[in-house]
């Protein structure tokens, strides 16, 4: 009965003698296995099918859009236009590309961390500075206080991967004429213990916020609050699982605070040795 079980009929189970004895044990512990290799296929299948889904809606809008275009000669401006529309569409699809790529070396154990010392004010400022183009064409103004903190020991192109998230979507969901600010502090290092404290970076913004009860979903892969709004700024829903999963390997903690209409809150918090 064990032979017979493959992929394709994981929910089958194999027949408990009932005997209490090794066989009957062995048995249970057969089927216990069954039933996980099970939940890791569905997670398997659900996981495409949202990557697919991802990826076919703004293939979909490029195809239209190019497809209009063709169909009578237009002038410059008007290509132009469409070009300009494409890109974006093509930026969005590259962007959720990368991030699924990445999840699967994560969910594949393939990333080994890095440790090497991390100056995290000179990276947040790198970061503000990339981000300023964005946040122009969002009229969002970006502010910095960040402190001369002693160094951190992480992956720096992870960090960077991290706070980039934060970055955009706090750029991405907030209101023209609003701002973003970058905050890096030190806490709770202690002479007497030896103990070095963490370094606290928050990523605030004066956007939309998020529902309090849908605070807690946020980190799910593929998560959006609100899915057609989500749509239009162009997410996947997976920068925050990302974010979540750097900030472990970190041995962090990332904690965020949200009011409807007022703005949001992202803490993170990385140990320094
Ligand atoms: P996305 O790529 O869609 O932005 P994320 O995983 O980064 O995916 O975020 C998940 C969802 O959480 C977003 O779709 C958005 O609804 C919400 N969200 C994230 N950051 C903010 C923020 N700073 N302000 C308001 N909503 C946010």
């Amino acid at each position: 009965r064990a032979q017979s079980i493959s992929s394709e009929n994981l929910g089958e189970r194999i027949p408990q003698p009932g005997t209490h004895d090794e066989i009957d044990r062995m048995v249970a512990t057969l089927n216990e296995m069954i039933q996980r290799l099970e939940q890791s296929f569905a997670q398997l299948e659900q996981f495409t099918a949202n990557a697919s889904h991802e990826l076919r809606t703004p293939l979909t809008i490029l195809k239209g859009e190019i497809e209009v275009a063709l169909q009578q000669s237009r002038n410059d401006g008007e290509y132009r236009s469409v070009l300009e529309s494409n890109l974006e569409e093509v930026r969005r699809i590259s962007r959720t590309v990368e991030h699924l790529f990445l999840l699967a070396r994560i969910d594949a154990n393939a990333i080994t961390p890095v440790r090497e010392p991390v100056f995290l004010k000179p990276l947040l400022e790198e970061i503000a500075k990339d981000a300023a183009i964005l946040a122009g064409e969002h009229e969002v103004r970006i502010e910095s206080a960040l402190d001369d903190i002693p160094e951190a020991q992480g992956d720096t192109i992870m960090l960077v991967q991290l706070f980039i998230n934060l970055v955009e979507n706090g750029i991405k969901y907030n209101r023209p004429g609003g701002s973003l600010r970058l905050k890096l502090t030190a806490h709770g290092a202690n002479a007497a213990t030896g103990y070095p404290g963490i370094a606290r970076v928050e990523v605030s913004d004066t956007g939309i916020g998020i529902p309090h009860e849908e605070l807690d979903s946020i980190f799910d892969r593929f998560y959006r609050v609100d899915k057609q709004r989500a749509r239009s700024h162009g997410g996947a829903g997976l920068g925050l699982s990302i974010a979540q999963w750097i900030v472990r390997m970190h041995k962090g903690s990332i904690n965020v605070r949200s009011r409807e209409g007022e703005g949001t809150t992202f803490t993170v918090d990385i140990p320094i040795e």
